[in-house]
């Protein structure tokens, strides 16, 4: 993971490097550190911790330049110090890198420097890395820029990497591979970061650095090449991001500002594609592959995290309205498991960042076994929608929270979107049953604009629960998924150990957990497993467990059985597991808030996870 910035131009490089990192801190936040280079020579400040511990460590410090890198880091390799935090220094002390990625076959390298007389401070693979760049330059006598390029062809692994080098004080040197590194174009400067977002303030137009290529910027003047030494032309673009969309807006949290803006970005995600008065859906990344897709054999959603919980409510969608056979696949287990693909499958992925390590794999490994593979992401010009063959984006706007919240729902609404387009496409639904869909999707903003407003009182019930060691999470059908989200979402941010299950599962093992203890969430709305839900919950009392249920609006039946009930709007159930998340959300949210957690940056995770 990690984020990285670099700056080289007229401007003061450290705010502003230090302001990217601060924006990217939702990649990392094990360490940060920055080197600048000047007319005083190149130096690196580091520090175990967040970005603002840097930030007063420079305080007071001759710090000014126009020609910098920092990073904050995600540790792979080494634990976070502040030995271990980048920048790195080559044994010279002439070369600094920062890196988002691993070098896999570092410890060879590693193994071969030493016997050359190199040492290491650190236990990183990047300080292997910057030292091997060095190696080769001094042996072959040339330039630092091709040492990178000649030391990036014998890498193994994944990096988004800058260089600088005290010899060449108008030069920066980044380069490509798994790892995103977006470059920002200005006038008489340049800005290197894992993503837009700490270079908007400063200029729109960018070039999205692909795989395998190296930028170098010399004398003011930006060139883009290949590991075999091709220059190709910078395609600059312009990138569609407010600035207002990455700050907080008065929320005291991003996620909370996350979780309230999810009217918003449901009807963003929609708009132009769904419109329930003219009984239309159209979308426009699907339009050449909706005909096909409506006669796959088979589709197989790859996803990590949240995203696989997305998959497993698509899974429900496309198998009930579009009746297709569906699997939900863990990207990490399904790259390395030869899968069987065949003529007429699709392989969708699905990826906030779109650029999940182990997701982008398995759409590789899919495409090169001949699937159809389509994206489902949020990030613009990411990984997986350049590489996949089709896709739709979420339009959630930047999630910056690392629990994702609109980014879920966000996903939930396009595959929802694509499994009724392609039932239509199918014929597999009545026209009364596609119009009806339609309006259920296009009520859902209005919807959560309600259940938000129940904010106070799912405090309240969150207080009484702050202290629990566990919690269970219950739903059945298409809330299946959402029981592993709650669950998933509550570990997440607030440290309390949490499951989800099926609710009929329970008995076949977790239910010898349940005490007075335990608090257990049902999902328990009037849908089609209704009866058995309840059947479910009295299990639960019976043993005297402490049930919280989320159930329909005026729903006295089930209230009167549970601890507290949580009422949402009525709801089609084909679209309900966008209204049964919400107050997950808030509850998952103020428990870790209670707790004094870290809600937005919780410990041991990153948001965009592009190591596998
Ligand atoms: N492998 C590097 C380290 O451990 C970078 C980590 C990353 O990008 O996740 O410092």
């Amino acid at each position: 993971m990690c984020g990285i910035v670099a700056y080289i131009g007229y401007r003061e490089a450290a705010p502003l490097i230090i302001k990217g990192l601060k924006r990217l801190e939702y990649r990392g936040y094990d360490s940060a550190g920055i080197a600048l280079l000047n007319d005083k020579g190149l130096n690196i400040y580091k520090k175990k911790g967040k970005v603002a511990e840097l930030e007063n460590e420079l305080q007071h410090k001759e710090i000014s330049a126009n020609l910098g890198i920092g990073h904050t880091r995600w540790a792979t390799h080494g634990e976070p110090n502040d030995i271990n935090a980048h920048p790195h220094f080559s044994q010279s002390e002439h070369l600094a890198i920062i890196h988002n990625g691993i070098i896999e076959n570092y410890a060879a390298i590693k193994t071969s420097l030493i016997q050359k007389g190199y040492t290491f401070e650190s236990e990183t693979d990047t300080e292997v890395l910057i030292n091997f760049i060095e190696d080769v330059k001094k042996h072959k006598g040339c330039s630092t820029e091709e040492a990178v390029r000649l030391a990036l062809s014998e890498v193994v692994g994944a990096y988004a990497i800058a260089v600088i080098d005290l010899e060449e004080p108008g030069q920066m040197i980044a380069a490509r591979k798994g790892s995103p590194l977006v470059i920002g174009v200005g006038q008489n400067e340049y800005f290197f970061a894992s993503d837009a977002t700490p270079i908007i303030e400063y200029t729109k137009d960018v070039v999205y650095l692909d795989d395998h290529e190296i930028a170098v910027v010399k004398d003011g003047e930006l060139a883009i090449k290949n590991l075999d030494n091709q220059e190709k032309g910078p395609f600059i673009q312009t990138v569609e991001l407010e600035l207002e969309s990455i700050e907080k807006g008065g929320f005291e949290h991003f996620m909370l500002k996350e979780i309230y803006e999810q009217p918003k970005s449901i009807a963003d995600c929609m708009r132009g594609r769904l419109n329930a008065d003219t009984a239309h859906i159209q979308l426009g990344g699907l339009i050449h592959y909706i005909d096909k897709l409506a006669t796959a054999k088979r589709i197989v959603f790859v996803a990590c995290g949240t995203s696989w919980h997305a998959g497993l409510v698509g899974e429900y969608l496309f198998e009930e309205l579009a009746r297709i056979n569906v699997e939900v696949e863990y990207a990490s287990e399904f790259r390395y498991r030869n899968p069987i693909i065949e003529e007429g499958d699709f392989v969708i992925a699905i990826s906030q960042s779109g650029e999940t390590a182990d997701t982008l794999a398995a759409l590789e490994l899919a495409k090169h076994k001949g699937a159809t593979i389509l994206g489902v992401c949020n990030v613009v010009g990411s990984s997986i929608a350049r590489l996949t063959h089709a896709g739709v984006y979420t339009h959630a706007g930047p999630e910056i929270g690392v629990a994702s919240t609109k980014a879920f729902t966000a996903q939930v609404s396009v595959l929802s979107m694509m499994a009724i387009a392609t039932a239509k496409q199918k014929g597999t639904l009545t026209d009364e049953e596609y119009r009806s869909l339609l309006s259920e999707m296009a009520s859902i903003p209005r919807k959560i604009e309600q259940i938000l407003q129940l904010d106070e009182e799912i405090k309240d019930i969150a207080k009484l629960f702050t202290f629990a060691s566990n919690f269970i999470f219950l739903g059945r059908g298409l809330n299946f998924p959402v029981a592993l989200e709650g669950a998933l979402k509550l570990k997440e941010i607030s440290y309390i150990h949490a499951e989800g299950y099926p609710a009929a599962e329970m008995k076949h093992g977790p239910i010898a957990l349940i005490d007075e203890d335990m608090p257990v969430v049902f999902i328990a709305i009037k849908d089609s497993s209704y009866e058995k839900v309840m059947s479910n919950i009295q299990e639960v009392k019976a043993r005297k467990g402490r049930v919280i249920a989320i159930v329909n609006e005026g729903d006295e039946t089930v209230r009167n059985m549970v601890d507290f009930a949580i009422e949402i709007p009525n709801s089609h159930e084909m679209v309900s597991t966008l209204l049964t998340c919400i107050p997950l959300q808030l509850l998952s949210y103020h428990i870790a808030v209670m707790r004094g957690r870290n809600v937005d940056q919780p410990r041991n995770l990153a948001k965009s996870v592009t190591v596998e």
